[in-house]
């Protein structure tokens, strides 16, 4: 790509940000734009022709397209490829229909009826086969002839190519380029709407088709019902109503499977170059200049919203047609792309306006795509969606009833989701069933601390009698429930307490007046616009919102620079399935490269089911830094807090090695504890008017792993709800509520212990109880003990000594200095290791001297046995950490004994040591290891996303590293070349292997990789 063709040509008026307007229709009196600041953004890919939108014909063209020659790219918005089968739910041929294309043909065989996995699974497959660079969870959001500008999980990026097909949806980003549409229809339109299994919706008028689903014996009946309805105006959310009216009428109890989205043909569509014949000519010979928008150079629209006459778009688009012109059309493009100039560009249109009291911020940190070329993007205007009190980004566990609650609180409330369902982890992520939870019965409440087994099986803590908002749930669904039927009942609440809900949307910025969050940039099927609020809560679990107004955050690295990240998995979905427990990988939530592989490789793998959930199952996730992160030893110390808003029931169900001080010492992941959440934990540290509940709120990565059960995020996301609304009611920052009347609303929701209104801080903890604390430390015990009932005075006296260090330490060194047994010493050493302090050292390096490493752990998906430190692990970490002199040679020693055999924990152990003592005189021993056999070369470039190439060689979809012998490779190669790149590095050993990592398929190794040569691992 020429450097001189990297910038963005501008226009003066804001022609576009109109457009998108007129596609998300404002109430008179309240249009308005908000403007972004100009910007550069890296070019992810350069192609001859871009596919927008993962259809059957988007797919037949990029594969056609490819097989003339041209280099290919596709991107979709969803997690999938198929969505105009899938989520219309429109996966039958009618009797006199045959596949026409080889895809077509892969995707039914002889069948008339396909499932959505045998449409995924063909699509991947055809693109993969023919050499088609291809992402999904990627938004189009603007374009001009030349190039478009998409947003996803990693950030926004550019892809240029010579021609473009439009083959999203609506037309969203055909509508940037100027081109011309004809007018909406008035009147009554019609729309379709598919279900699957359950009784007809008699009242709604519908066909019951030919085709049936059979799975585990049980039979699922087809209903596709037609409604006539009039659009209150142009634009997503006169739609979008439609949509969940259409579902409102149609859903009756058994339904297994539903449309994800409505099937209409639009009368607003594409004014073309071309002339229509009067009747429908076939797929083979209707000319591709209706697909053509006038005036648009090398594009094409690959929808119902081409200009088709009306009449034959309902014929064209059955899939055995619509695949053989999608075929077509990829010819052709390729054909222009032969004689097009290669030009990277999106003319999108500079903001005439000035930037006004509020402003754009994005997530950084985008470090897939940095080192590709630039292109210069002017200020552009996004369009107001919509003006809320409250908006919620992300449905989720806590999501979803943070809106019920807000709702009913009196707020109007917006919450937008990126898939097509509520309910998170529970439903999409088919996880149906809650595990502990806080559950107390009236009178019979649980205080913070330690919970006995027997406690937990006589009832106390297992009652029937659910509290909170999660009673509510408890009451209706038990003790498990069907996805789909919770999906609905969350769907209906939002609705029934007045809030809207957007779904396939995806809040990927937001609008700031200072440190105050003012609203969300959305991306969705319309493009991209605001949605202001007067407090936001972002339920991504992942922090999203919150990192983009600029909050810290917390993700994988620990403060010592080891990486440690809970497995992940990717389920399965059968027609009556619930729950489905995945654990085998893991993934970065923040990395589009990684979450496509996972949900690629997902599917490639589970060919037989009926279709896989939406929801990547990640246990965790980037998490904010709040006004007060709660810490694995709070727990344990029964800590009061004089706002707490939420009780939380667990045990540390960690499926990954730990990085607190206190695990570090001992691991505890047997024993289950009660402990109290308080507000400052929902609200990011420096931002205002944002709250960030679940997966990604304030606490560190040890203590998240005994918070995050269902039960307990449902009720802290509707206190997050209350408070919301009370904030947005008062106009005021989340922090200026009256915490007493939030905690009196809970206490009347039962989702707090009448007791936290009187609760103060129980902290600091007495000189006596340090004193006792230390004392009891002599009988520490560090086996790994897994154990329910293990917990012993020893867990608290750690946590009492962990979360009052300054004053701990003396006491420690006294104790060790007296200490007489040498068990007991070495428990008074340890334990001073681990807090930086040196006295303990010569007792450590015996200890490690003389015990060899034996058996260690490696990252495994037995989370209750495995990720986990042996003695000598810890040991060795602890003696790292005094950085005292006489650790540096033994440890070397310990270094010189591991190899490619050795367990990850015991690699990890001696990295996070030597780390703390990092010195040139380690580069050596480290290179050395690097060059044993088997311990380097395991990383994986992924190929299926390479750039685009011209030549047409098949991509596969990379192994991935699941939790067996090559995960637990790559980690190890991975942590010593970062080492060793501290310590000086040999001869550029750690800097090539680092670069190679950069590119990894896994998001969390590229992102190690990248932090280790910016030099960013240690905080
Ligand atoms: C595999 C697995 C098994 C588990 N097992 C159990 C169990 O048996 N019982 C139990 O009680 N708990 C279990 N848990 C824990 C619990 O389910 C989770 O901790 C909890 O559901 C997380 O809730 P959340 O609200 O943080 O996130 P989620 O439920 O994931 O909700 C986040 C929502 O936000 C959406 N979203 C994300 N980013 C954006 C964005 N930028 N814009 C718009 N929308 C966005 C997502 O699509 C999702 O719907 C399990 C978790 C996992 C992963």
């Amino acid at each position: 790509m020429p450097a001189k063709q990297n910038h963005v040509r501008t226009q003066a008026a804001a022609v576009a940000a109109t457009v998108l307007l007129a596609i998300c229709s404002i109430a008179a009196g309240e249009i308005d734009f908000i403007v972004e600041s100009a910007t550069e953004l890296p070019v992810a890919y350069d192609a001859d022709v871009l596919v927008v939108g993962g259809s059957l014909a988007g797919v037949e063209a990029a594969c056609a397209a490819a097989n003339e020659g041209a280099s290919v790219v596709l991107i979709e918005d969803r997690s999938y490829l198929g969505y105009d089968l899938c989520a219309t739910q429109r996966l039958w041929l009618e009797s006199d229909e045959k596949p026409l294309t080889a895809l077509t043909r892969a995707i039914f065989g002889s069948r008339a009826v396909a499932t959505p996995m045998q449409v995924k699974s063909a699509l991947d497959k055809a693109l993969l086969e023919a050499g088609v660079s291809f992402l999904t969870g990627c938004y189009a959001v603007d374009a001009a002839p030349g190039g478009v500008l998409m947003v996803n999980r990693s950030g926004r990026q550019v892809i240029g190519a010579k021609v473009i097909i439009d083959a999203t949806d609506r037309a969203a980003i055909t509508r940037c380029t100027g081109a011309a549409f004809r007018p909406r229809a008035t009147g009554p339109e019609e729309f379709k709407f598919v279900v699957v299994g359950g009784r007809p919706a008699n009242e709604t008028p519908n066909r019951k088709l030919h085709v049936v689903y059979t799975s585990r014996n049980n039979e699922y009946p087809v209903y596709e019902y037609t409604l006539k309805i009039e659009r209150s105006g142009s634009g997503f959310r006169p739609l979008n109503g439609i949509f969940h009216k259409a579902r409102s009428l149609t859903l009756t109890a058994g339904v297994a499977d539903v449309s994800e989205r409505l099937f209409h043909i639009p009368q607003d569509s594409v004014i073309s170059s071309g002339t229509p014949g009067e009747s429908w000519p076939g797929a083979d010979r209707v000319s591709l200049d209706l697909f053509r928008p006038a005036k648009v150079k090398c594009w094409y629209v690959l929808s119902a919203y081409s200009d088709l006459p009306r009449r034959h778009a309902a014929r064209a688009l059955r899939p055995p047609q619509w695949a053989l012109i999608g075929q077509r059309i990829g010819r052709a493009a390729a054909d222009n792309a032969r004689s097009a100039k290669r030009r990277v560009r999106i003319d999108g249109v500079e903001s005439n306006s000035k930037p006004g009291r509020l402003s754009i911020k994005r997530p950084g940190g985008d470090t897939r795509f940095r080192d590709r070329q630039k292109l210069k993007l002017a200020s552009r205007s996004l369009p107001v969606l919509g003006r809320f009190d409250v908006v919620i980004v992300g449905g989720g566990t806590s999501g979803a009833p943070a809106a019920i609650a807000a709702g009913r609180n009196g707020a109007s409330v917006l919450v937008m989701e990126y898939l097509d369902e509520l309910g998170g982890v529970g439903t999409t992520g088919m996880i149906g069933k809650y595990w502990y939870g806080y559950r107390s019965a009236k009178g019979n409440n649980l205080n913070p601390g330690y919970v006995s087994p027997k406690q937990i099986r006589s009832g106390t803590a297992t009652s029937v009698l659910r509290n909170g908002y999660a009673g509510e749930v408890g009451d209706k669904f038990g003790g498990s429930w069907k996805p789909i039927a919770k999906a609905e009942w969350l769907r209906r609440q939002v609705l029934a307490s007045g809030g809207e809900i957007w779904f396939n949307c995806f809040g990927c910025g937001v609008v700031v007046e200072g440190a105050r969050v003012r609203g969300v940039v959305v991306a969705g099927p319309f493009g991209q616009g605001v949605a202001l609020a007067k407090t936001v809560i972002d339920s991504t679990g992942n922090a999203d919102i919150a990192a983009a107004a600029g909050a810290e955050t917390r993700y994988g690295v620990s403060k010592r620079g080891d990486l440690s990240v809970q497995v992940a998995g990717y389920p399965r979905r059968n027609l009556e399935d619930r729950y489905v427990n995945t654990a085998y990988t893991m993934v970065d939530d923040t990395d589009v490269l990684d979450r496509g592989h996972l949900l690629l490789w997902g599917r490639s793998r589970q060919t037989k089911s009926y279709d896989m959930g939406q929801l990547i199952d990640s246990r965790e996730r980037r998490r904010v830094v709040g006004e007060l992160v709660l810490r694995t030893y709070d727990i344990l110390n029964a800590r009061r807090y004089p706002d707490t808003i939420s009780h939380h029931l667990s045990n540390f169900d960690a499926g990954a090695f730990p990085t607190s001080d206190m695990l570090l010492v001992r691991d505890m992941k047997g024993p289950a504890y009660v402990c109290d959440l308080p507000y400052r934990c929902l609200i990011p540290r420096g931002v205002e008017g944002l709250l960030t509940t679940g997966l990604g709120a304030s606490a560190d990565r040890d203590a998240m792993t005994l918070i995050r059960m269902q039960p307990d995020l449902e009720n802290q996301g509707y206190a997050a709800g209350i408070a919301a609304a009370m904030a947005a009611k008062a106009d005021v920052d989340v922090r200026k509520i009256d915490i007493k009347t939030l905690q009196k609303k809970l206490i009347e929701k039962a989702i707090v212990e009448p007791r936290v209104l009187s609760d103060t801080d129980s902290y600091p903890l007495g000189d006596r109880r340090l004193k006792e604390a230390v004392a009891e430390l002599k009988d520490l015990k560090i086996e790994i003990n897994q154990r329910r009932d293990s917990h012993d005075r020893t867990y608290s006296a750690l946590a009492a000594v962990m979360s009052h260090q300054k004053k701990s330490i003396p006491l420690l060194a006294r104790a060790y200095a007296e200490a007489t047994e040498p068990n007991e010493k070495l428990n008074f050493a340890l334990v001073l290791g681990v807090l930086g302090d040196r006295r303990g050292a010569e007792t450590l390096a015996k200890a490690v001297s003389d015990s060899p490493w034996g058996r260690g752990c490696n990252m495994s998906s037995k989370r209750e046995t495995a990720n986990t430190f042996s003695k000598v692990d810890r040991l060795v970490i602890s003696l790292g950490l005094t950085r005292s002199p006489k650790a540096i040679p033994v440890l070397i020693e310990k270094l010189k004994r591991l190899n490619a055999k050795s367990a990850l924990s015991h690699v990890k152990a001696a990295c996070i040591a030597l780390r703390a003592c990092r010195d040139p005189s380690l580069a050596k021993p480290l290179a050395d290891l690097l060059d044993k056999p088997g311990v380097s070369g395991h990383s994986q470039a992924a190929d299926y996303h390479r750039p685009a190439d011209k030549k047409k060689t098949p991509l596969s979809i990379t192994k991935r590293a699941t939790t067996g012998d090559l995960l637990n490779a790559k980690f190890k190669e991975l942590l010593i070349a970062a080492l060793l790149l501290d310590c000086g590095d040999a001869d550029g050993k750690a800097r090539t292997i680092l670069e190679t990592y950069t590119k990894d398929i896994q998001g969390h190794f590229a992102a190690y990789a990248r932090a280790a040569l910016d030099g960013k691992l240690v905080r």
